[in-house]
């Protein structure tokens, strides 16, 4: 009753221009916000692994509503969102989320994304708030040694892996091609993440500088392919100077060569970036490193905390060997502001951003609270699960494994009596995908390869358990088995 009155107030129409809340109201509109996250979180297990989409877009054009002149009360507002548009949506927090690349949504990130808005300090610069700024560059340190990368590396934390990719291609694009951008090459192999040509684009790369390389029957990027597009190129009067591998596709979860093809951008001095959005933070545990040997030779590599490190959307991160060469691509300065300074990471020196949220904070307090050991096991078992998933599905009569995980993805597809041709393979496949996911216990999605449609599973949620991977295999088998039963019975 009292939360009530207070937040009634802030409808008091006698001080217009006052928007300061007092520390009562404060409390009690936090409370109120924190009361549904929480009860959100605590019936996870209760909501379908994806909500409610259907006549979605009916529901959409009905949202459309004017700018309100005056203002409302807190608690309406929150069931709206929490009843009506956060139901609607894929459960990319549940513990059945096995859909794309899973992210997390960890809890402390929340409360550091709270206090990171509540006092709002300037970390664009560095003189603004030092030593929230060193905290900040602790933290991509942190992400420089899991990585193993050598001190002269420099980072960014982006939105996401697609803005780090940008910021890379920025930067080599600096470095080897000046002003002579339209003479430049880029290559990527067919399994690389859409994003990489997007970020080309948007960082002057035009698409007919974009080479796209073969891949191996393992989904990898063919080295010898990328050798003779080179080639070809600098025999076309063209200047290729930089090169993508993936440490884990989001198809099939392959990992290119890494080692091969840092030796071959050394040969031909061209810029090797590795987007790692998928899979870099498994480098974070010892005994998966050979599973990624290479990883630490590149020239820059993007890791997306938000997806292997278990954070909401908005952290991405990009590191940089040659430190100085971000630095040269983001330096500037301005009369207004004051003298950069060397010592001290710089976020603005090193990224396009200004103004600025406070990413690291969110990603600080999680792995202060939790510590590296318990991210390493966690990290270290989702592999392990994707990898028991993968031999239990493998048994399944009708499911043919096209990729086994690398890291902690896997591709199959069904086949069988009835199912035969590509295309009623394709079908099956994608049939089984929406069936187990109608189910409401897991979400699963496929990718078109080529001509071929695979159907996934990729293991990366925090809340991803044992009991969890059970269901999913169990719910495979019995919808497979429908499958391949309704295709003979048609076949008589
Ligand atoms: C997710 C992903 C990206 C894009 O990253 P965003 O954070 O979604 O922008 C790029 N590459 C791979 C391999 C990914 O999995």
């Amino acid at each position: 009753m009292q939360r009530e009155q207070e937040l009634a107030n802030l409808a008091d129409p006698t001080d217009l221009a006052d928007l300061a809340l007092s520390p009562a109201e404060m409390r009690a509109m936090g409370e109120a916000v924190v009361a549904r996250s929480v009860a959100h979180l605590a019936s996870l297990s209760e909501q379908p692994s994806r909500g409610d989409l259907g006549d979605i877009a009916a529901f959409c054009r009905a949202m459309r509503e004017p700018v309100p002149e005056q203002g409302s009360a807190l608690e309406p507002l929150l069931d709206h969102l929490f009843d009506e548009l956060v139901p609607r949506s894929f459960t990319t927090i549940g513990a059945g989320y096995l859909a794309y690349i899973p992210g997390g949504g960890i809890y402390p990130a929340a409360l550091a994304d709270f206090i990171a808005d509540t006092t709002n300090r300037y970390t664009g610069i560095w003189q603004a708030a030092p030593a929230l700024v060193q905290l900040e560059a602790n933290v991509l340190e942190w992400l420089r040694d899991w990585m193993q990368f050598p001190a002269t590396t420099r980072g960014l934390f982006t939105a996401g892996g697609s803005m780090a990719i940008f910021n890379a291609i920025a930067c080599a694009r600096e470095l080897h091609l000046g002003t002579e951008i339209r003479s430049g090459t880029l290559y990527v192999s067919s399994q690389a993440h859409h994003c990489i040509v997007k970020a080309a684009k948007l960082a002057g790369i035009a698409h007919d500088r974009v080479r796209t390389v073969a891949v191996d029957r393992d989904y990898r990027l063919r080295v010898d392919d990328l050798e003779r597009a080179i080639a070809a190129d600098r025999a076309a009067g063209l200047r290729p100077f930089m090169v993508f591998s993936s440490a884990g596709t989001t198809n099939t979860g392959a990992v290119d060569p890494l080692n091969a093809v840092a030796d071959l951008a050394a040969r031909e001095k061209l810029w090797h970036h590795i987007d790692g959005a998928y899979g870099a933070f498994f480098h974070m545990v010892p005994e998966l490193r050979p599973l990624l040997e290479g990883l630490s030779r590149a020239d820059s590599l993007t890791l997306d905390p938000h997806k292997g490190m278990f954070l909401p959307y908005g952290t991405g991160a990009l590191l940089v060997r040659d430190g100085a060469a971000l630095r040269a691509l983001h330096s500037s300065t301005a009369g207004y502001l004051p003298e950069n300074q060397d010592e001290f990471y710089d976020p603005a020196q090193y990224g396009p951003d200004l103004s600025r949220g406070f990413p690291g904070l969110r990603v600080w307090l999680t792995v202060k609270l939790f510590g590296a050991a318990k991210y390493r096991a966690a990290i270290a078992e989702k592999r392990e699960l994707a990898v028991w998933a993968a031999e239990q599905v493998a048994q399944i009569p009708g499911i043919v494994i096209d990729a086994l995980p690398h890291l902690s993805l896997f591709a199959f597809h069904v086949a069988g009596r009835g199912i035969e041709t590509l295309e009623q393979q394709n079908a099956a496949t994608q049939s089984l995908m929406e069936c187990v996911t109608r189910r409401g216990d897991v979400m699963l999605t496929g990718a078109m390869v080529g001509d071929r449609y695979l159907g996934r599973v990729c293991v990366l949620g925090f809340r991803t358990r044992r009991a969890v991977m059970e269901r999913c295999v169990r719910q495979l088998a019995e919808e497979t088995a429908a499958l391949l039963a309704a295709a003979s019975g048609r076949h008589g």
